[in-house]
Parts: structure tokens; sequence; C-alpha cells
């Protein structure tokens, strides 16, 4: 059984918990370096990216979350999780860090605020023939994929789902709509991480 931690600074936590623990994952709040010790992979919620970010500093987290990706830990990040895990922001706040690590450059609310929130059926090849029912709420978009990173989906033409190694960020949540596949894909990478 994976032990993984879903970190829980601010954002949807309680939602990737449930998602997570329903396909039989461990789970385990992550706040601390002691907490993300203990596990073998990390889901970043989504929320507010600059507060996310702001928060890791603070409990000094940030750096060893850094050094974990860096060493390989798979990493699931939607929406807010996505633009931490980039490694670069754009329309960030000005002080605002991400940990990066995804060779993607993501745009912060790339749907503007007209249509801050919506939903989607979108094509996901890499999960198979069904159909991905995501839900948008503020969400940004990946602007650059680089030459590390693959793009796994895209609506009106905008990436906003990509996978590198062991890292996968998706732009929507499908935590909230009862999509179990990216997590499902999440906690194979942790099992293949020898978790
Ligand atoms: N707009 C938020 C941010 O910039 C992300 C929104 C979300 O996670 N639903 O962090």
């Amino acid at each position: 059984r994976p032990r993984v931690g879903v970190l829980a600074l601010q954002g949807d936590v309680r939602e990737h918990v449930a998602v997570l623990e329903a396909l039989g994952a461990e789970v385990a709040l992550v706040r601390t370096p002691a907490q993300l010790a203990q596990v073998a992979g990390l889901v970043l919620p989504g929320g507010e990216s600059s507060v996310i970010d702001k928060l890791s500093r603070l409990f000094e987290v940030r750096e060893p979350i850094i050094e974990r990706i860096a060493g390989g830990m798979p990493v699931y990040g939607t929406c807010a999780g996505m633009i931490l895990l980039a490694d670069r922001i754009l329309d960030g706040l000005p002080t605002q860090l991400s940990f990066g690590g995804l060779d993607v450059d993501v745009r912060r609310n790339a749907f503007g605020s007209q249509v801050d929130s919506f939903e989607a059926e979108l094509a996901v090849p890499a999960l198979g023939d069904e159909p991905v029912r995501a839900t948008f709420i503020r969400a940004p978009a990946v602007e650059r994929v680089g030459a590390a990173a693959t793009a796994l989906a895209s609506v009106d033409g905008r990436v906003v789902a990509v996978e590198q190694g062991p890292l996968l960020a998706t732009a929507f949540h499908p935590e909230v709509g009862g999509e179990l596949r990216f997590h499902r894909r999440f906690l194979d990478r942790v099992r293949a991480a020898g978790a």
C-alpha cells in the first residue's frame, strides 16, 4: 500500500485525500520536512499558488520538496499545484516562486476573469478512450512545453495536462468530479518508484 502525502498548507486538500484513499493509498497530510520524509509521493492541491508558495517557505518545507523532486519523487499537481511544479511562472506575483521540476512555462489565470470557471470534456489519450470531465477554476495553462515534458491534453488549443517522468500536472481538478485516473496514474508512478 503506497504511503503518499498531500501538501496541506492551503487549498483543496480534503478532496485529494478522499480520492487517494478511495484508490487504496495510505494518505498523510504534509506540512513539515519530517512529514515529507515519511511519504513516497506528494500531491500539490489546487488553491492559491502564491499562498502555498509563501507558506511552504514559512514552514521550511520548500527546500526539502525541491530536493525530493530532484531525487525522483512522484508528484501530482492540480491547478495551483501545476503552477508550483512549473519551472517558470508567467503572470505570477512579483515575489512568487515555484518548486519547479516540470520543464514548462505556466500562465496563471490563463482563461481570464470573464470565464473563470468552466467544465469541459477532454480527450486524454494517455488515459484511454473515455474522455475526462474536467473542472477548471481560475485555471492556469501551459504556454511552453519543454523538450523534457509531454502534453497530455489541450482545451481551445491550450495545453492543460502535462507529464514528465514521475511528475504529472493538470490545470483542472479531477478530484472534484469523481475522475480517478490521474490519481491512479500518480499512484502507479509511486509504486514504480519502489514504494
Ligand atoms: N488561480 C490560482 C492560482 O494562481 C489557481 C486556482 C486553482 O487552484 N483552482 O494559484
